[in-house]
């Protein structure tokens, strides 16, 4: 029904709407390679409400903020907002990709969405993005004594909710040298806050993303819990716990069962943290991973110590960023069948940085043959660069 056209440029990706009602399988990646020239992502917003769907139906009593910036992609954000999420941000343009979203609302209604299903969760802002924030009356996080000092001075009308710092065992991507309060440094920040005249409501915490250690989790509750106790001591009513994000992608069969992750959560919410008592979670990686596929051209071939080199027209520059800053190592799927070998896979860039994997299993393939990796929508199109001259991956949503 819906006409192909491209619509808009989003941080320079061209985007493209593709007619809905399909599913993914290899048919419909080459269709749309073909259509729209290499190298693209497929995004399947049907792939990303099951996703939404499944978190909701496993962490019933959690509202789900999605983190932005596993994939800022206006269309995602919008798919997400027409589910019904709420929002975590950690910058201003994320904040506004997220505001435009409430044009239509009411400002009433746009004040009370930014007050009950936003929040600016980077614990270091810019004095500049403060004063920007402040007309909002977000709630954001901290973790020191100079952002509250910032947030007391330029954003005083915001409500704080204080990062935690706690355990990152095994995650994949580890968050924890770079932010979070030591537990027992946690209420003292709260009073600093008190006597700054703001409002603390609540804690949060990040166990690290693609966290497959259910105890990272249990811990971090059981640190948390730690901190509300010590609070009300000390006269503070929080409201709310935000469990963070780190919620872990089914990459491969190693990676537990959420079902499993969500019932140790769920047992440990309701004994540690009973209603009212608000929680929140800021899953990014579950929510987008699964729903895009990459697919790319073979634009180059060589043989190196005895090992096939294959060179795409996408690379680690590009949707494969996430193999330097994501540390996940995507693996290549090919159209063709046969025997396979050991071949090395690099993109289109002159830095050797560039190299996707040096050891993948495809068949023998042919310059002009198209290759696809799957669980690619996390982490990966959102840190594109246009290194060298190569553009980023068209972006082409399905099933919108
Ligand atoms: C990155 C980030 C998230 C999302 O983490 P995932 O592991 O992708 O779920 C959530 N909250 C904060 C504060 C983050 O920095």
């Amino acid at each position: 029904m819906i006409l192909e056209l491209a619509v808009l440029t989003h941080f320079s990706h061209t985007i493209v709407i593709a007619p809905s009602g399909q599913s993914m399988d290899q048919k419909m990646l080459i269709r749309l390679a073909k259509s729209h020239g290499t190298p693209i992502v497929v995004v399947d917003h049907k792939v990303l409400r099951e996703n939404y769907a499944q978190f909701r139906k496993f962490l019933p009593r959690v509202q789900v903020y999605y983190a932005v910036k596993a994939n800022s992609d206006s269309a995602i954000v919008q798919t997400f907002y027409d589910a019904g999420a709420s929002f975590d941000v950690a910058s201003m343009a994320e904040f506004l990709n997220v505001h435009e979203k409430l044009a239509k609302l009411s400002a009433k209604e746009q004040q009370d969405f930014i007050w009950d299903r936003v929040i600016y969760a980077n614990p270091i802002k810019a004095i500049e993005t403060l004063e920007q924030l402040d007309q909002y009356k977000p709630l954001v996080t901290y973790d020191n004594h100079e952002e509250v000092i910032k947030i007391a001075r330029y954003a005083p009308h915001s409500g704080l909710v204080l990062r935690l710092r706690v355990p990152n065992t095994g995650s994949m991507v580890e968050l924890s040298s770079k932010f979070g309060a030591l537990p027992g440094e946690a209420v003292d920040l709260m009073s600093f806050a008190r006597f700054s005249k703001l409002e603390v409501e609540g804690v949060s915490f990040h166990v690290g993303s693609q966290c497959t250690n259910a105890q990272n989790y249990v811990q971090a509750l059981h640190l948390a819990a730690g901190i509300f106790a010590e609070a009300k001591l000390r006269g503070f009513d929080l409201k709310l716990l935000d469990i963070g994000g780190g919620f872990p992608a089914h990459y491969d069969d190693t990676v537990p069962a959420f079902r499993r992750l969500a019932a140790t959560i769920n047992s440990e919410i309701g004994r540690l943290f009973p209603e009212p008592i608000e929680i929140l979670a800021e899953p990014g990686r579950f929510l987008v991973a699964s729903a895009a596929t990459a697919v790319a051209k073979i634009i180059g071939k060589a043989v190196r110590g005895g090992k096939p080199c294959y060179y795409l027209d996408d690379g680690i520059y590009h949707t494969f960023s996430g193999v330097i800053f994501d540390h996940c190592q995507y693996h290549l799927k090919s159209f063709k069948k046969g025997p396979t070998q050991i071949c090395s896979v690099f993109g289109p860039t002159c830095d050797a940085l560039d190299t996707i994997s040096l050891a993948e299993e495809l068949p023998d393939l042919d310059v002009g043959d198209l290759v696809y990796s799957e669980n690619i929508g996390a982490y990966s199109a959102a840190s594109s660069t246009h290194f060298n001259g190569f553009n980023p991956a068209t972006i082409v949503h399905v099933n919108k």
